[in-house]
């Protein structure tokens, strides 16, 4: 992973969370980041609005800006799930023979089980820009794209 994919992974991590507190989306069905384009698919019920989808881009944009701090930690699984329940998982499972979890949290912001890397800081990550998104109405899925300006 390059270090401008690492950028771009933990943008996804940075729009998820806008993405849930703008629409209230909760699972995300796959996350995928290259180059400095990414994309997150999540379980939605219909097409958000064009102001929807400004405040998604202008809240994870706020979140990069403010310079939050990205925690990445192990913990048992058993503790984990104790402490963050479902909410630190994805649609895609985690094997049941994984008792070790790595975490990353940006506080107020997003938690997820997640083995990639990621930077410290949101605001290493710079400007977010969402493209048009696409919604599949027969899987109820919500396509985000973006990409990272340069
Ligand atoms: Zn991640």
């Amino acid at each position: 992973m390059s270090d401008e994919e690492v950028r771009t992974h933990s943008a996804v991590h940075v729009v998820k969370g806008a993405a849930q507190k703008v629409l209230g989306s909760k699972w995300t069905a796959s996350v995928h980041a290259s180059g400095s384009h990414g994309r997150l698919t999540v379980q939605y019920d219909r097409r958000p609005t064009d102001q929807e989808l400004a405040s998604i881009e202008q809240e994870a944009n706020r979140k990069v800006s403010e310079g939050a701090e990205v925690l990445e930690f192990e913990m048992e699984r058993q503790e984990a799930e104790g402490h963050f329940g479902d909410a630190m998982y994805d649609l895609f499972p985690v094997p049941g023979e994984v008792t070790l979890l790595k975490i990353v949290r940006i506080p107020d912001w997003n938690i997820n089980c997640c083995n990639e890397r990621h930077v410290d800081n949101t605001a290493e990550i710079g400007r977010i820009r969402l493209g048009k998104p696409r919604f599949r109405n027969s899987k109820r899925e919500l396509e985000i794209e973006f990409d990272l300006e340069a």
